[in-house]
């Protein structure tokens, strides 16, 4: 056992700070190193808040944790240059009443609300402070961190790296490589100030009560990616994001496609006199299960987007981040209990629970997503404008007969896509999917 701590958290994002907090809880000697002047400065996120992975954390939450609306309706937008299909929702008024619930937040707020219970739970948390490297030992077994202050080497017994989607610390140490432009979106994203009661008037909903917009379609200029708008208490949250691949080769900026989402006649009008708050890009891991590095090592164990851990199609990361720091702490108190020495054999043990969790089940459901939507991007593009010119001729009330509309909008998919094609696509989707 070292003369430093039992363990090193490297960051303090939802990952870091589930870790952290798990630790100290259970007695652990844990030093956390946040780059970020306060927690959560350097973070981006929409951000719904899945509760599931924090009530396992911290059951009362609730009563302290700074949410902004709870969501009560999920809406999915397939847009095309000037129109959109709205009319996929799902509103559910008893959300309020299930113990699983989803909320907003905002970032800079919750990963501070998160750290003070991390320092409360007897964590010592460093601010202000980059991870440079891993210090390892002559058989390569990584012993503690070194950090950019001047003698600024920790000793630990394990290290946990927590540090985020571009994981500086693991590519340096050689733990795992550089994220590749096909496997990492770059998304967008703006703050936008609204008075409260406007927020509620034009969504719809009541004091505390919150809506989000998924959106997909030709917004993204036939490039794989989403957009996203969702209310807060008085601001709005609206970005995209795009694989950098495709934004490198159509030599598009993001910030141009937020602008054009923002002037789309759909969300105009619900952003009338907002003002900008704020103003953040951040890549995300979009890789999915074939592109995991491994995920421990003798020392050390990578939790949250520093492993890739982003489930892409349903949107989620900050819950799996919160879980894989979970299940590592809870590995390592397992370990230090019997004292058992934290070799890679041993925290084996974490890909175990994680390969249990919905974490890796879900990534492995949808391991074949990532290659799928490559290799057919047309998806993206064509089926949304294909149902949106069939909802425009149907709902066009013109003299023209239903059976003639019926035959245009088949005219139109026939020209657009064949009906092998048309098959082909719905079998792929349907093996990537499954
Ligand atoms: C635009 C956008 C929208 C998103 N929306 C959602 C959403 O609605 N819901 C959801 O669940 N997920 C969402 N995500 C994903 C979610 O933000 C991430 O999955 C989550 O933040 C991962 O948490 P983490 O702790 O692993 O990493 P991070 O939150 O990135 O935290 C890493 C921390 O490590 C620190 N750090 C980095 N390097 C060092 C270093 N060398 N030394 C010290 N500290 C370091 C950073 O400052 C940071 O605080 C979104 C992501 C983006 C970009």
């Amino acid at each position: 056992m070292s003369e430093g701590f039992d363990v090193i958290v490297v960051g303090a994002g939802p990952a870091g700070n589930a870790a952290a907090y798990t630790l100290a809880r259970a007695g652990v000697s844990v030093l956390q190193i946040e780059r970020g002047e306060t927690p959560g400065t350097k973070n981006v996120q929409g951000a719904i808040l899945y509760s599931h992975a924090l009530e396992e954390i911290v059951p009362d939450f609730r009563k302290h944790a700074p949410l902004e609306r709870q969501i009560i309706e999920q809406r999915m937008w397939l847009m095309d240059e000037g129109q959109a299909c709205t009319g996929v929702s799902y509103r559910d008024d008893g959300f309020s009443e299930m113990p699983h619930n989803r909320y907003t937040i905002i970032r800079t707020r919750f990963d501070r609300w998160f750290s003070d219970l991390v320092r409360g739970a007897g964590a010592i948390v460093i601010n202000e402070t980059t991870v440079t490297g891993l210090l390892k030992d002559r058989a390569g077994r990584v012993i503690g961190v070194q950090t950019e202050r001047a003698g600024g080497d920790v000793l630990a017994d394990a290290v946990i790296l927590a540090d985020g989607v571009n994981s500086l610390v693991g590519q340096r140490a050689g733990l795992r490589a550089d994220i590749k432009a096909e496997h990492a979106a770059l998304a967008v994203k703006e703050t936008l100030f609204l008075p409260k009661e406007l927020i509620e008037q034009r969504f719809g909903v009541a004091d505390g009560q919150g809506v989000v917009i998924e959106v997909a379609g030709r917004i993204t200029h036939g490039m794989i990616g989403t957009g996203f708008l969702y209310t807060n208490r008085d601001s709005l949250a609206i970005g995209i994001g795009c694989m950098v691949s495709d934004l490198r080769e159509r030599g598009i900026a993001p910030y141009q496609l937020l602008e054009g989402m923002k002037r789309h006649p759909a969300v105009k009008p619900l952003l009338e006199g907002a003002a900008m708050k704020e103003y953040a890009a951040h890549l995300i891991a979009e890789g999915g299960y074939k592109a995991l590095p491994n995920l421990y090592g003798d020392g050390w164990l990578m939790v949250g987007d520093s492993a890739g851990l982003i489930n892409g199609v349903h949107r989620e990361g900050s819950n799996l981040a919160m879980t894989s720091g979970r299940l590592a702490a809870e590995t390592l108190i397992d370990l230090k209990k019997r004292d058992a020495p934290f070799t890679a054999a041993n925290l084996s043990a974490y890909k175990a629970a994680l390969d249990n969790s919905y974490v890796m089940k879900d990534l492995r459901k949808y391991a074949a997503v990532p290659d799928f939507l490559h290799e057919n991007p047309h998806v993206l593009g064509a089926y949304p404008s294909l149902l949106s010119g069939a909802a425009r001729e149907m709902l066009t009330v013109d003299g023209v007969d239903k059976r003639t509309k019926q035959s245009r909008i088949l005219a139109d998919v026939r020209q657009k896509r064949s009906l092998l094609g048309l098959l082909g696509d719905a079998y792929r989707f349907w093996r990537a999917f499954k």
